[in-house]
């Protein structure tokens, strides 16, 4: 499965602890990211990872166009939802077309240990 991961600055250690936790089986996936998330969960884990551009810069916005053309399967987007994002349009978009896809998408820590555990479990 394609699976692409993304976290706001307050949640890059939560996205940390969920890869560490998640390593074995983010492993046998192909997996892609926005540039800071991306950097720190390889740094973290050494999980191959193709990393996008920061979210701010455009990161949002080119894993949005992966979920229009078909290419992602899973999207984990660990958002803060206590701090506003100079790149909010770009958040918004995203979440959008992955309903407009339906595509799964988890934007906090429990909902994405549910779908790792179905992963792990091969339950989808
Ligand atoms: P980042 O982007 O991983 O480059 O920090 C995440 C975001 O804020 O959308």
């Amino acid at each position: 499965m394609k699976i692409a991961l993304i976290a706001h600055d307050k949640k890059k250690d939560t996205m940390i602890k969920l890869a560490i936790k998640y390593q074995e089986v983010l492993a046998g996936h192909e997996l892609y990211a926005t540039g800071t998330t991306g950097t720190l969960v390889m740094g973290e884990t050494g999980l191959k990872i193709t990393r996008m551009k920061s979210g701010p810069l455009g990161g949002d916005q080119q894993i949005g166009s992966m979920v229009a053309e078909g290419k992602l399967d899973l999207i984990i987007f660990l958002r803060d939802p206590l701090t506003s994002q100079p790149h909010e349009p770009d958040v918004s978009a995203l979440l959008r077309l992955c309903d407009v896809q339906s595509i799964p998408l988890a934007t906090n820590y429990k909902s994405a240990e549910i779908m790792l555990d179905a992963l792990k479990s091969k339950i989808f």
